[in-house]
C-alpha cells in the first residue's frame, strides 16, 4: 500500500494550531524564513491577512505572495488576563490589529512591551517569533 503524503505544516504555527491542512502551507515556511507573507489577487488586487488562497470577489485562486514588510500603525489592542485552552501560559498578552495601509495584520504585540509604551497609533513592525515550544509565530514590535 502506497504511503500518504501529508502537507500538515501548518501545525508548525501558533502556541495551539487549530489546523496543520491549509491551501496556504508555504506561511509556515516563509516564517522559517524570517518573512511574514499575506496573499495578494492578481485579478482584482485584493490583499488578504491572514493570507487566502482563493479571492471572495473574484472567486478564482490567482494568488501572488506578498511580504509584510515596513512599519505599520497599531489601530487597537487589548490586554488579555484571561487566556483560552492552550494559551494559559503565555498570559498576560495583548492583542492588537496594526494598519498597514492596504492591509490590516491582527496578531500579537511582543511580550517584553510594558503597558505604559503602549499607545494607539505608534508604529510597529511585524516580526517572525519562535516560541519556546519552538511553535512559530509573528508579533508586533514598537519601532
Ligand atoms: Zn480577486
Amino acid at each position: 500500500m502506497a504511503e500518504r503524503k501529508v502537507d500538515d505544516r501548518f501545525k508548525k504555527f501558533g502556541t495551539v494550531s487549530f489546523t496543520s491542512i491549509s491551501k496556504v502551507n508555504d506561511f509556515v515556511d516563509q516564517l522559517e524564513q524570517g518573512k511574514v507573507m499575506g496573499t495578494k489577487c492578481k485579478d482584482c488586487g485584493l490583499t488578504f491577512f491572514p493570507p487566502r488562497a482563493d479571492c471572495y470577489k473574484c472567486l478564482k485562486s490567482n494568488m501572488e505572495w506578498f511580504e509584510v514588510t515596513g512599519h505599520g500603525k497599531l489601530l487597537t489592542y487589548s490586554r488579555l488576563e484571561y487566556g483560552p485552552v492552550g494559551f494559559e501560559k503565555d498570559l498576560p498578552y495583548a492583542i492588537a490589529v496594526v494598519d498597514y495601509g492596504g492591509y490590516k495584520v491582527f496578531g500579537r504585540l511582543a511580550g517584553d512591551l510594558p503597558d505604559e509604551e503602549i499607545k494607539v497609533g505608534m508604529e510597529v513592525k511585524t516580526i517572525v517569533n519562535k516560541l519556546p515550544s519552538g511553535q512559530l509565530n509573528y508579533v508586533f514590535q514598537k519601532v
